[in-house]
């Protein structure tokens, strides 16, 4: 049996994935990342689960385009071929600006990044969980929730799906202790 189980933490840029794995482990994700640039993983290890926080994708100011399709091409090929190593992903969204975000790239005739990743997530049959992050930014927890399980494709009320999708702030600590159980629930350790 592999020593660690594997975590991965996707999301866009600046959504707080190396937060959220502070807030899990205790530990400080290894400096170096420039956002939206680097195409590296970094890994923190607690207990027996190695978290990864994957180089962020979607839209960084400052980002061309060019780079941005660099990542998500090399983050799409790096899943793909460590598919068997990839015990859970943990797609990290910003529950505040998530609909927001949605509705400009649907405007624009696209499929939201957020959306596409999770499909993919699904397709390849990762077992997934989604932190709704910065719900300390939100004022309407319930609508913001709803709006991010509908697109998603989780029919709402979102309290119906808190297995998968996690509201979360790793600024207050808030929903950390729950996504920890989740996912020692869905890697297998209790
Ligand atoms: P990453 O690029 O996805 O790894 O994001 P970071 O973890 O580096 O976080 C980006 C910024 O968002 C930092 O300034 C964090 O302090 C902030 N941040 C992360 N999580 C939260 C949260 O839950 N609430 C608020 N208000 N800010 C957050």
């Amino acid at each position: 049996m592999a020593k660690f189980k594997t975590v991965f933490l996707l999301g866009r840029s600046n959504v707080g994935k190396s937060s959220v794995i502070r807030g899990l482990t205790g530990r400080k994700v290894p400096a170096g990342r420039r956002p939206g640039v680097t195409t590296r993983s970094r890994a923190v290890e607690k207990g027996s689960i190695r978290y990864v926080d994957m180089p962020g994708f979607g839209f960084m100011s400052g980002t061309p385009s060019g780079k941005r399709e660099e990542t998500k091409t090399w983050l799409v090929h790096e899943i793909e071929t460590r598919r068997d190593d990839i015990d859970l992903a943990i797609l990290v969204v910003d529950a505040r600006a998530f609909g927001e975000i949605c509705d400009r790239w649907e405007a624009r005739g696209e499929i939201p990044v957020d959306v596409e990743m999770h499909d993919f997530l699904r397709d390849l049959e990762i077992p997934l969980l989604v932190a709704a992050n910065r719900i300390d930014r939100v004022l309407d927890l319930d609508e913001a929730l709803d709006g991010i399980c509908s697109r998603l494709g989780y029919v709402p009320p979102w309290r119906q799906w808190m297995d998968v999708v996690i509201p979360t702030s790793a600024k207050t600590g808030e929903g950390i202790d729950a996504l920890r159980r989740e996912i020692s629930r869905k890697v297998g350790l209790n």
